[in-house]
């Protein structure tokens, strides 16, 4: 389909308001650092669709609110350039044995509302762009999915 070259920073700013009402019903504070200069080629839309999933995830990771880091910056990966786009949350976090799951289609904790497809789509969204989305998280202290993509050729 048709893409264009454009600054990660300018999807965040587009992907933002989508949910800031969820974020306005709690006390989680957001942080936002851009400092990517790269720009990158993937579809707009589908970006956003991988940015809401994590950002909903780390929102619902947070009911008692936290904080929620949104950053990006130039990042290279087996000696490609690239940019990387991390979501940090400071919730529950995630144990060893869900943690090799979250990919997986249908996978899901959640016993209202989840579908457990937002993660196993945001994989195949961003690897299909030729990037890598991993996870890490602490338990108790909270998890970060970061977003890998290649800079526009
Ligand atoms: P869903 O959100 O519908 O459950 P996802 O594919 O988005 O499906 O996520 C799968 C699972 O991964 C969630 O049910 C949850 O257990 C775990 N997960 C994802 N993001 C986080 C997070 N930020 N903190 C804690 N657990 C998470
Ligand atoms: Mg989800």
């Amino acid at each position: 389909g048709y893409t264009e070259h454009y600054a990660v920073a300018a999807i965040v700013s587009d992907t933002l308001p989508l949910v800031q009402h969820l974020i306005r019903k709690t006390t989680i504070t957001l942080e936002r650092e851009d400092r990517a200069s790269r720009l990158i080629a993937m579809n707009r839309t589908e970006l956003q669709q991988v940015l809401v999933n994590l950002l909903v995830n780390a929102i619902h990771a947070m009911p008692h609110g936290g904080r929620l880091l949104l950053r990006n910056h130039d990042s290279d990966m087996d000696g490609w350039a690239g940019v990387a786009i991390e979501v940090a949350d400071t919730g529950a976090g995630i144990s060893a044995e869900v943690i090799e799951r979250v990919f997986d289609p249908f996978f899901t904790t959640k016993t209202r509302e989840g579908t457990g497809l937002g993660l196993s789509i945001s994989q195949m969204l961003v690897t299909r762009q030729g990037g890598r989305i991993s996870v890490s998280s602490e338990p108790g202290r909270g998890t970060t999915f970061l977003v890998w993509l290649p800079e526009a050729g």
